[in-house]
Formats: structure tokens, sequence, C-alpha cells
């Protein structure tokens, strides 16, 4: 019989792109989603239960009417200055509806858990790469908030026989390598606001600080490819298959940083577009370099990137701001 996997937050970015490769692993998913970011037609395989995590009531009659093999919990808030204007909506989303998960796993008895965290639990820091044994220190309520809930599984973890893998994400970017899935809502991160830029969707894009201690003064981050990072988390699901797992914490990067110039010029180059980029202050609470230690998910779960590639990273990207654009233009030419 297939394995039933739990999924919230399927209809997102991180999650559709996993599902769909559960899916073509063979798994049985249920998505459970309140559709607030995500889009129900980015999920290519099982089951969607529309729904909030913070009604327990309609989370209890999902894990009754199903027998769930694990949980992969992606549904969150994410945004760092919003979270900063309402911490207590990111308290809530993340880390009390972590807690509600996790109640109803001890009531259901699922005892496999995968956690979507972030570099930002680690804050500011001071030395890179950055490896799991960092002490972590968020500098905002959105890495405070995800460091909470990694600490609920992990206190409920050794009180119970739940064996979890936390995920720390470092900066995810671009599209499924088939074309057919990509961002779900609008971003302004680094890559998405250059595509924008590229495509004309808005006048300019600045570069936020340009006097850090880094090679050309701009901001360094470790970019990883959405495939690769929802590989993550099939084989995190594998890996707790095995009787001698143990709970896990581990960074999802490349170990490699670009700056943002670097980046700038890449889409650039890719586009064939030269478009305005503005020289612009730094962004409050913007480290200069964040770099992912990343050898123990390779250790740990065999995990191996495919796709550590800039270019490619840049070019799935592009390629699917670009069909949105025309997707769009389709509708409106229709109406
Ligand atoms: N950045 C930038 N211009 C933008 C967006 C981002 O210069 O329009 C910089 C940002 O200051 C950081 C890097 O690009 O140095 C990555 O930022 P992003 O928001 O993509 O991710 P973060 O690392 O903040 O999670």
């Amino acid at each position: 019989m297939k394995k039933k996997i739990l999924v919230t937050g399927g209809a997102g970015y991180i999650g559709s792109h996993t599902i769909k490769q559960l899916g073509e692993a063979g798994y049985d998913i249920v998505v459970y989603d309140n559709l607030s970011t995500g889009n129900a037609k980015s999920i290519t395989y099982g089951t969607l239960s529309v729904g909030d995590l913070a009604d327990r009531q309609q989370l209890d009659r999902v894990f009754a009417e199903h027998d769930f093999e694990a949980v992969i919990h992606f549904a969150a808030s994410i945004s760092v200055p919003d979270s900063v204007v309402s911490p207590l909506a990111y308290y809530s989303n993340n880390t009390a509806n972590a807690l509600n998960l996790l109640h109803c796993c001890q009531q259901f008895g699922v005892n496999k858990f995968i956690f979507s965290s972030t570099a930002a639990v680690y804050g500011q820091p001071t030395d890179n790469p950055i490896t799991e044994d960092t002490i972590p220190e968020p500098l905002n309520p959105y890495g405070s908030s995800k460091l909470m809930s990694e600490r609920i599984i992990r206190d409920y973890a050794l009180a119970s026989d739940l064996k979890y893998v936390i995920l720390r994400y470092f900066n995810v970017a671009g599209a499924e390598v088939g074309g057919t899935l990509g961002k779900t809502q609008p971003a302004h991160h680094l890559i998405a606001a250059a595509c924008d830029a590229a495509l004309g969707k808005r006048p300019s894009m600045s570069i936020f600080g340009t006097d850090f201690d880094t090679p050309d003064g701009t901001g360094i981050r470790d970019y990883i490819h959405i495939d690769d990072l929802a590989r993550a988390h099939l084989d995190a699901l594998i890996y707790l298959d095995r009787s001698n797992c143990s709970s896990q914490i581990l960074n999802c990067g490349y170990g490699q940083g670009y700056s943002v110039r670097q980046v700038i010029e890449k889409v650039k180059q890719i586009s064939g577009v030269d478009f305005t980029v503005i020289e612009a202050e730094r962004r409050a609470g913007d480290p200069a370099c964040v770099i992912a230690g990343a050898e123990r998910i390779t250790e740990t779960l065999g995990w191996k990137p495919r796709f550590n590639d800039l270019d490619l990273i840049v070019r799935t990207a592009f390629a699917w701001e670009k069909k949105l654009i025309s997707n769009s233009t389709q509708q409106w030419a229709v109406r």
C-alpha cells in the first residue's frame, strides 16, 4: 500500500515542488492548505483539504480520516518585514499552529515529522559557512517563530517516539526544471526582483547596500535551486523510514555564495536586458554574508545537489516569470 503523507502548505512554492517529487516517487498525499498564499492549481498529486491550521476540529477530522505515515509541515508566514510589523500573527501562524499540528500527531500516533525552518534562525552569523552547531540567535520575529517551533518539536520528540528532520532553508530560488511549477505568489526576493525588472514589470531594481565587507561590497547568499530543496524533503522521508535513524537538524544550501551584483549580472545576461539598477541603502538587519555549511545533509540523508548552478537557477526563474506574464496576457486578451 502507498504511504500516505500529510503536507501542510502543499499549495505553496516549496510545498508544490515537493509534492510533485513525492507523487512521482509513489507516495499518497493529502494537502492541508488555507490557500492564503498558495495556489490549488500547483498541486499535481493527491487531494486537497482547504483549511487553517488554527482550526483544530478540522485538523482532527483530517487526521481521523487518514492513516498518515508522516507529516511534512510547510504552511507558514515567511516575510521578515511583515513579522516585525505583526509579530503576534507570526507567532500564531508559525508557532502556535505548529503546536496544534503536533498535538494531532500525538493524538493520532503519527511519529515522523519534517519541518520547514530557515537560516533566519541563525541571525547575524559571525562565521561562514554556518554549521548546524552555530548557536541560533534570530534577529526578527520570523526567525524566532521558527526557532520556537524547532524547540517545541525537539522537546516533544525527547518525550515521545517522534522522530523529526528539521530543514533550515537558505535562499531558495528558481523554478521546476520541467517548467510546470514555480513561485505561487509575487516575491520581493533578489532573483524575483531582478527578473521583474528584466521583464519590465518594474521600472528598475535596487541593490540594498554596496558597502558590505565583501569583495564587491554587496551581500552574499547561498542560493539553492527549488528542485534540490524539494528533493531534500523526499530524502528526509526516506531517512525517517530507516530503523536506525535519529532526529536531525540540517542546513539546506550548497555551501557556496554569490553576491547581489553577480546575481544581477546573471539575470541581465540570461534575459538579454540591461535594466536599471539603483544603488540604495542597506536594508535593516541584512547580514553581509550567509553561506550554509552543507556537509551534514549530504552525509546524513545522502542528499545530492543536482542543480548547483546559478545559470540554471536564474534561467528557470526567468522562464517562469515570463510564462506568468504571457498567461495573464492571454487571460486579459480573452476577456
Ligand atoms: N537584495 C537586493 N535587492 C532586492 C532584493 C534583495 O539588493 O531587490 C539583496 C538583499 O539585501 C540580500 C540579497 O539580495 O543581500 C538576498 O535578499 P533576499 O531578499 O532575496 O533574501 P534574504 O537573504 O533577505 O532572505
